[in-house]
């Protein structure tokens, strides 16, 4: 363990670029645009359309020739001979002349010869739908190109719209389909085989029995993946045998990219989680120098068909669970799917609204809900969420932030300014 500190415990950074060593996106594969919102693009998106493809008309109105109603020489208000219509979907077929107007709706071509729409609340046509009228009084002057939405002011063909790595959003839907693409080239999402080890673990709304609790784990890392676009498969409770956790991850490592098991990697007795992996690869017991979540298994095996399964063995206090996924399997799945800056994240400056202590030589992850602060405008206010002990969910479930204190103090005052990671989905 080279990289660990005279203490003993590896850097955060250390960890994670070993984690990170030789780990490349996953193979790609298409799919339709309607499947492809959170997933990560493996190639630019080119425009294939011009958008909007023709000037075209931004209110309901009328097209007319500005020259018609603008310049001090005109007579107000001004009377047009209506010549015809422009409706969306509609290539008009008038064209429009001196002293005439064409009725336009929204989105419609701008019929030839008029550069300019009068909105119909700027004259005397009723708004909705009515027939068609003879004329038009419009009682304001336009300018030239007034409500005119021109050809190419969105997109033009050739742009490079998107860029590999972008997680999908949905206005980027939008936006490649406008572009003119049926489907798109994404990274296969990564598959995460997920499994809580302990003999005192029922499922999710079993009655408990003496000396029993519920399996939130599973459940939370389940979720955190899912969040992250991954497809996940439940592997269940398996107490501490080695017999029994052995049989699942050899069903884990078979399907999966990924192995996440909570509990079983401190030093206690029935800590059967190194010796079952090393069944299938090589597997490191580490104490990372964070808080929570110091003790922490990571080991690679081999898949059927020849992939790399990494796996992680994360504490089973829950926070610690929670925040040595964000952590470290995060960023792998991200990485894993494609994304071109995996270890990114959404992060503020605050102040401590309260003193914090913790143990010198570990960064803490405080968790904290982030408020405006009320003496300092745009400022943030990091307030703590609850209990910071590794088993208090109510404040992790509180939290909308992971404060970060580093490694070098023991605490910090309050009014201290901090790094807050705000957490996605809290
Ligand atoms: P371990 O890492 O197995 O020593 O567990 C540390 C603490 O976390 C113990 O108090 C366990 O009961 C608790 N714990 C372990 N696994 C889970 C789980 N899946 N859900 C909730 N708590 C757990
Ligand atoms: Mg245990």
């Amino acid at each position: 363990m080279s990289a660990a500190s005279a203490s003993g415990l590896l850097p955060l950074e250390a960890a994670l670029e070993r984690m990170f060593d030789r780990l490349q996106p996953l193979p790609t594969t298409t799919v339709g645009v309607d499947d492809a919102v959170g997933r990560v693009l493996a190639e630019p998106i080119i425009a294939h359309v011009t958008m909007p493809p023709w000037d075209n008309s931004a209110m309901d109105g009328f097209a007319i020739q500005a020259t018609d109603v603008v310049g001090a020489t005109k007579r107000w208000p001004k009377t047009l001979r209506v010549v015809g219509e422009s409706s969306a979907g509609h290539a008009p077929e008038i064209e429009v002349r001196p002293g005439t107007a064409v009725r336009i709706l929204t989105g419609a071509m701008i019929p030839v010869g008029a550069d300019a729409v009068v909105p119909v609340e700027e004259t005397d046509a009723p708004a909705g739908i009515a027939d068609l009228p003879d004329s038009v009084t419009v009682r304001a002057p336009a300018a030239m190109g007034a409500n005119i939405r021109a050809a190419g002011s969105d997109l033009h063909q050739g742009d490079r719209l998107l860029e590999p790595g972008i997680r999908v959003s949905p206005a980027a839907v939008a936006v490649i389909v406008a572009a003119g693409h049926g489907a798109v080239r994404v990274h296969r999402r990564p598959r995460v085989a997920v499994l809580a080890t302990g003999d005192e673990l029922v499922e999710a709304g079993a009655p408990l029995g003496p000396g029993q609790i519920h399996d939130s784990n599973a459940p939370a890392i389940s979720a955190q993946a899912r969040l992250l676009g991954a497809e996940v498969r439940r592997l269940g409770i398996v107490p501490d045998r080695l017999a029994e956790v052995e049989r699942r991850l050899a069903e884990a490592v078979a399907w999966a990219d990924v192995v996440v098991a909570s509990g079983g990697v401190s030093v206690g007795a029935h800590d059967v989680v190194k010796a079952a992996f090393e069944r299938f690869g090589e597997l490191d017991l580490w104490r990372v120098a964070i808080q929570p979540g110091k003790p922490l298994a990571f080991g690679r095996a081999v898949g059927p068909e020849g992939g790399i399964v990494l796996f992680f063995g994360l504490p089973g206090n829950p926070v610690s669970t929670f925040v040595t996924f964000e952590l470290f399997v995060r960023p792998v799945l991200r990485r894993l799917s494609g994304d071109r800056d995996p270890l990114a994240r959404d992060a503020v400056r605050a102040r401590l609204a309260s003193p914090m202590t913790k143990a010198r030589g570990r960064r803490a992850f405080i968790r904290v809900v982030l408020q405006p602060d009320p003496e300092a405008a745009g400022a943030w206010l990091a307030v703590s969420a609850g209990g910071q002990g590794s088993h208090v969910l109510s404040a992790l479930a509180a939290a909308n932030g992971l404060a970060i204190i580093p490694e070098d103090v023991d605490g910090l005052p309050a009014g201290a300014e901090v790094d807050v990671w705000r957490l996605e989905g809290a």
